[in-house]
């Protein structure tokens, strides 16, 4: 939460120092640019975050093994979601 209202403060304050160097079409601009840094960084991002959900501990004796899996690699018991 603290982050964001950071970002927020920094993003009215560079759209108002982009409106003074740069005129009307400098927050523009700026906003722009911020979109699609946002949508390079979401990509990237993405591919990695889909990992961890994939795996699950297994409730029987503790393993890792598949989420998408109906029982245990290890003991076959059976996995809950
Ligand atoms: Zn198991």
């Amino acid at each position: 939460m603290e982050h964001s209202l950071l970002f927020a403060g920094a993003l009215v304050l560079l759209t108002g120092l982009s409106l003074l160097f740069l005129g009307p079409l400098g927050p523009v601009l700026l906003g722009g640019t911020i979109v699609l840094v946002a949508l390079v960084f979401d990509e990237g991002r993405g591919t990695d975050d889909a990992r961890p959900d994939e795996r699950t501990n297994c409730p029987a004796c503790g393993a890792r093994t598949d989420a998408s899996r109906d029982t245990c690699r290890h003991c076959t018991a059976p996995l809950e979601v």
